[in-house]
């Protein structure tokens, strides 16, 4: 038979029905309860008892629970695993549930505490310093498509840093990929969602709420002074401030003026060549083994997160790169202010993050002292290097954005202790001498906690029971105890004590001159706490109405410590600050790949440097040689060079001359997306499509192994296309890698093509690999060697020895499998022999008349490439 519903589990229910999809954390005293499928979902995450409780619909109803003192270790966990979390509150203390009850007639010992959901607890809204990692940004990102056009808002909720752009719907996993979210939010008729997606009702993404919530948060009647913005931008930011408005039950956090920022305006990279570089993740997902993590020298984690957020979007306006350039060798020429600035920088707070739990209405005095102490470093910084000759333009800025906080200052030094603690509910972070009433209230407590010490040496006295002890606890208060068998001496009606509790071994008393002490350190601390409580909203406000300033100031400081930081890592290296050029170049002299580099010196291996030279007449470098040569680590090197220059920083080489990369390719290494329910060759033609497609005459493009993924004709075939294709029609600069010999030939038709190799050598039967480029074709592959090397066993390699001779043997009798092809025109026109019909009608009756579905990959591009050939021959 179904159980009765309890009032509670009612109250629960519409709890449960408002959280939604998110995991309710139900307050019950000292604990945050979860019930039903949500304490069996965090019950597994966290791994903690499942157990049950009642019952309902006549089943016991599962149940979980964590301790809210140490919630905040579950809330991280939970939110890694990609869960939500509601946090229901007691919103009424139980005296108030009972006068409630009162005054509504109902029986008082059956009223239930009123609970409300305060918060919502999702990835991108964290503001926890213990939920946060300190060197990632956490970004959350609503989108929406308004006419054809995607919105895109990002705000990292833990600074208030805020960014509206806008993005074509096929650039839109290039953005989100620059960007990073750790959550996404998007209108719920967005036609194919991902998974993780938060998804919210469409009206909550209109572009006049937007605009209106936006003044209304910066007090403005325009948003001009910000910036322009479109109706898509507005629409982002509609929704990224509903969604925030919701989670925060109405209690927005801290948001900065919204920037806006043209998504062309630096150097686009698409997912795959994110990936491919390792630039903040590596292949694992980790961020060791990545760029960052072999580059970042930042002593503070803002530093840190700028870093990432420079190496993810580089740039392309020369004056910018240059001027951050200029402040990294500002720093890589004065080493000893260097290691003075990284010095006190490495004890300045977060005061970004500070700043945002601080007006989130989550902040504790232990925030506004990493604010007091960070604005006193950036000052201090600041008068230093007014002093410095010779500043770059970029200091110059930053400078002004450094200074100005002198009277928060002092206010938050003459009112906070010197280290303030992380709970405010205890009081105790108001300085001494701050606040006179404060300082009584704190006398009178103090001269009661002496008097009660006094009073026990006069019990011990009077009573002659030297193990007479006051003693304190959170349920007694202050009370009276004496070991067990005296006891009863004090039992006496007229021995001035009235009994509280026997204990085993020990009983306690009160008596009227310790309540009167005792009352009066409640009825000062009381007063003493709700004046702290006082300050400290009085604190919060002094720091909000300059919050545009200190963000301004921590953006600065983290501006710095990524110059100083990437100086010093140039030291280490003894890299080179880039020229930047406005020619199609690539001029790099002993380039090294940063993370290959330090891998192998952590094994006492030594890296081979190598030079790359592209310019317009040499442009396409075709790199032979064996496997394990080093072909796509220089590849690779090579654009990691360019983005890091153009980035802002020093590179890893001893010159480099980088002409500006509009837009940077990169196809090497294996990125099998079977995942995806693709081939690895349909990946690469997808991806080779893509840069047929995108790239300009002044992009960078890396390429290995073209074709690898199908048969040999086939394979040769599509990198002999893509490499004339790329040489010819796109003319950008490329270094391709190929185990195709054959298409050393191209060579012979394409003049801006030359060919290389890595080297290495036989020596005593056993393979040396050089990792040195060299010029001209590679001699041969070594692939036997390369596999006897990996320990493919004798008798297989000396089989194969023979299987290859055979081979050989018969291609110098045919001239090979690339005969003849030396001979193709380059772009031949497909036969449209009869000038009957138009180019326009022959393609869309090919198009009718194709069945797709029988079609391979290859064929499908051949066609495609055939029909646009056709087009462009009669209407180029
Ligand atoms: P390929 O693409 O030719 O198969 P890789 O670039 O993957 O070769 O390099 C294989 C390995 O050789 C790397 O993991 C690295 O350990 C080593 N290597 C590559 N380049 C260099 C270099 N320039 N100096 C020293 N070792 C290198």
């Amino acid at each position: 038979m179904a159980g009765k519903t309890t009032p509670m589990m009612e109250q629960y229910l519409a709890l449960k029905r408002e959280a939604g999809d998110c995991l309710l954390f139900y307050r019950m005293g000292d604990f945050f309860e979860l019930f039903f499928d949500d304490a069996r979902t965090a019950a597994q995450v966290l791994d903690i008892a499942l157990t049950s409780r009642g019952e309902h619909g006549g089943d016991p109803v599962p149940m979980c629970g964590v301790p809210v003192h140490s919630a905040e270790g579950y809330l991280a966990r939970l939110i890694k695993a990609g869960c939500r979390v509601a946090i229901a509150e007691q919103v009424e203390t139980p005296d108030e549930a009972k006068r409630r009850a009162k005054s509504e007639g109902k029986p008082s010992s059956k009223v239930l505490v009123k609970r409300d959901i305060v918060r919502f607890v999702t990835a991108g809204t964290l503001t926890e310093e213990a939920l946060l990692e300190p060197r990632q940004a956490n970004l959350l990102i609503a989108m929406v498509e308004v006419r054809g056009t995607i919105g895109v808002a990002s705000c990292d909720i833990s600074t208030g840093a805020m960014v509206l752009e806008e993005t074509a719907p096929a650039m839109l996993p290039a953005t989100l990929a620059r960007l990073g979210p750790t959550e996404l939010v998007a209108p719920e008729d967005w036609s194919e969602p991902d998974n993780g997606w938060t998804l919210r009702p469409r009206s909550e993404f209109s572009s006049d709420a937007g605009a209106d919530q936006l003044k209304r948060v910066h007090e403005v009647a325009t948003l001009d002074g910000f910036g322009q913005f479109s109706r898509a931008m507005l629409a982002a930011a509609g929704g990224l401030l509903a969604y925030l408005d919701h989670v925060g039950r109405g209690q927005l956090p801290l948001l900065l003026p919204p920037q806006s920022r043209d998504g062309n305006a630096g150097m686009a990279m698409d997912e795959t060549t994110r990936t491919s570089l390792e630039i903040l993740n590596s292949v694992s997902g980790d961020r060791s083994g990545s760029l960052v993590a072999a580059i970042d020298r930042c002593v503070t984690g803002p530093g840190a997160r700028q870093l990432a957020e420079d190496l993810s979007a580089p740039l392309l306006d020369r004056g910018a790169i240059e001027a951050r350039l200029a402040l990294v060798q500002f720093w890589h020429e004065r080493p000893v202010d260097r290691a003075n600035l990284r010095d006190i920088m490495r004890t300045i707070p977060d005061i970004g993050r500070a700043l945002g739990r601080v007006i989130a209405g989550r902040g504790s005095p232990r925030d506004l002292g990493q604010i007091r102490d960070g604005l006193r470093e950036a000052q201090r910084i600041c008068d230093a290097l007014a002093q410095q000759q010779d500043r770059p333009a970029l200091l110059d800025l930053l400078l002004p954005r450094m200074t100005g906080h002198g009277a928060l200052i002092d206010l938050l030094e003459r009112a906070l202790v010197a280290s303030p603690p992380t709970e405010r509910s205890g009081g105790g972070f108001i300085a001494d001498g701050y606040d006179a009433s404060l300082d009584e209230l704190r006398d009178i407590s103090g001269n009661a906690r002496r008097a009660i010490a006094a009073m026990e040496a006069r019990y011990r006295d009077e009573t002659g029971i030297t193990a007479l002890k006051i003693k304190h606890n959170g349920v007694l208060g202050y009370f009276i105890e004496v070991p067990g068998r005296h006891g009863d001496a004090l039992m006496e009606p007229d021995s001035g004590f009235t009994h509280r509790q026997t204990m085993k071994g020990a009983v306690r008393f009160n008596s009227i001159a310790l309540h009167e002490e005792a009352t009066r350190i409640a009825e000062a601390g009381g007063r003493a706490l709700s004046t702290e409580e006082a300050h400290f909203e009085e604190l919060v406000e002094n720091v909000g109405r300059a919050q545009n300033a200190i963000a301004g100031t921590a953006s600065a400081l983290a501006r710095l410590d990524v110059a100083a930081g990437n100086a010093e890592r140039a030291a280490e290296g003894d890299w080179c600050r880039p020229a930047i050029s406005s020619d199609s170049v690539l001029e790099i002299a002993s380039g090294r790949h940063p993370v290959v580099e330090a891998a192998l010196t952590k094994t006492g291996e030594r890296f081979v440097a190598n030079d790359c030279g592209l310019r317009t007449e040499d442009r396409l470098w075709l790199i032979g040689g064996p496997n394990m040569g080093g072909k796509s680590t220089f590849l690779r090197q090579n654009a990691l060079i360019v983005l890091m220059a153009q980035a802002g920083g020093f590179v890893p080489a001893s010159s480099a001359t980088i002409g500006l990369v509009d837009r940077l390719f990169s196809r090497v290494g294996a990125s099998d997306n079977l995942a995806r329910g693709r081939s690895t060759f349909m990946v690469e033609m997808v991806e080779t499509a893509a840069i047929l497609s995108q790239a300009s005459d002044r992009s960078f493009v890396i390429l290995d192994e073209v074709g690898r993924g199908t048969s040999t004709y086939d394979g040769l075939a599509l990198a002999w296309a893509v490499v004339e294709a790329v040489h010819s029609r796109i003319a950008c600069r490329c270094l391709f890698a190929t185990h195709y010999h054959e298409l050393a030939r191209l060579a012979e038709s394409c003049d801006a093509l030359t060919l290389h190799h890595v080297r290495a050598r036989e020596w005593k039967g056993d393979l040396v690999l050089l990792h040195e480029l060299a010029e001209g074709p590679a001699d041969r592959s070594y692939g036997l060697a390369v596999a006897k090397l990996a320990g493919v066993p004798q008798e297989v390699v000396a089989r194969a020895q023979s299987v290859l001779e055979k081979l050989e043997a018969a291609r110098n009798e045919t001239g090979g499998i690339a005969v003849g092809l030396g001979d193709l025109p380059l772009f031949a026109a497909a036969p449209t022999a009869d000038p009957e019909p138009s180019a326009e009608d022959t393609v869309s009756k090919a198009l009718r008349d194709t069945d797709l579905d029988s079609l391979s990959p290859r064929e499908a591009l051949d066609l495609l490439y055939g029909w646009q050939r056709a087009l462009k021959s009669t209407n180029p």
